[in-house]
């Protein structure tokens, strides 16, 4: 049996989520397209018979701004040094530029394997891929470059088994029912958040975080989930909220909707807004909300 841990780095909103969502079938990480979307790691668990990836969904690398930001830049470099290989990506739309090479440069210090994926292909005229792959190799790390898009899921089989021939042999670390190590509350409260970030601009996206107060299962077939959305300031908190509530309430329905969707029973959803000052900079705040 072989099993191991990938770590997936990237700069913010190339796709890396997107990415382990594909590979795992099944929604592990919430998708946006703002930056910072992923705030912890999460573990994506893909299995086959006699093989488990593990791919460690990280944030996004980039310079730290607040106690928020310093642990997901830390986080991320704890899991490469942790992981079995590293897969880099690249956001096949934007080029190259200077994250990416910042990323390239921490990769190549590392004695971990690494390999690349060149994303969004699918938006790429063949002349612009060209373009894109060559200056990709000009970052001269890993010795692999794989076009893919995890939207469309194309181009995934040769990256896939070329990660599976890096695993080492070993365990299973998860039950192979398992998609994920998040707990059903995590999950719950980023599906929530994922629908306030696509109803939401400029720094709310960054301000807001979900808390689940409580999940109960009324009926086998039903749940009450009760919720914060927690914003920095009460102008936030308007916004959030909305002209006569019209927002929250779009924002309610929408996650409802996901939630019944990915869960596959019936959800009741009791969402209200706080304020929360400066919970971003505040460690006792992001202690409780899981993010190390
Ligand atoms: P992350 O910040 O690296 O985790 O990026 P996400 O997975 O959250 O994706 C950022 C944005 O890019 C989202 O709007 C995705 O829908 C979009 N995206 C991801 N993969 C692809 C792709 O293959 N093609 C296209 N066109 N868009 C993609
Ligand atoms: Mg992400």
């Amino acid at each position: 049996m072989r099993s191991g841990f990938i770590a997936v780095a990237g700069r913010p909103n190339v796709g890396k989520s997107t990415l382990v969502n594909a590979l795992c079938g099944g929604k592990v990480a919430i998708v946006s397209d703002k930056p910072q979307t992923t705030r912890r790691r999460i573990f994506g668990v893909a299995n086959g018979e006699d093989w488990q990836l593990v791919l460690v969904d990280l944030p996004g690398v980039q310079r730290p701004r607040d106690a928020l930001t310093t642990r997901m830049q830390s986080r991320v470099e704890r899991e490469l040094a942790d992981s079995d290989a590293a897969l880099m990506i690249v956001n096949g739309l934007e080029g190259i530029g200077p994250g990416d090479r910042f990323i390239a440069e921490a990769l190549r210090k590392t004695s971990t394997p690494v390999i690349v994926a060149v994303n969004k292909v699918d938006k790429l005229t063949d002349a612009k891929l060209m373009e894109v792959l060559q200056a990709t190799a000009d970052l001269e790390v890993g010795d692999e470059i794989y076009p893919i898009s995890a939207k469309k899921a194309t181009g995934l089989e040769p990256l896939m088994d070329r990660l599976r021939d890096l695993l080492p042999e070993g365990p299973f670390y998860f039950d192979p029912s398992e998609e994920s190590d998040q707990t059903e509350a995590t999950l719950v409260a980023e599906l929530i958040r994922e629908q306030v970030l696509r109803r939401t601009f400029q720094e709310v996206p960054h301000a807001v975080e979900v808390m689940i107060d409580s999940i109960e299962k009324e009926r086998e077939d039903l749940i009450r989930v009760t919720a914060f959305a927690w914003v920095e300031t009460n102008s936030q908190k308007g916004i959030l909220i909305g002209a006569q509530g019209k927002m929250i309430k779009a924002i309610g329905t929408a996650a409802r909707k996901e939630l019944q969707r990915e869960l596959g029973m019936k959800v009741h959803l009791d969402l209200s807004v706080r304020v929360r000052k400066d919970w971003r900079g505040d460690d006792r705040a992001l202690d409780r909300l899981g993010i190390e």
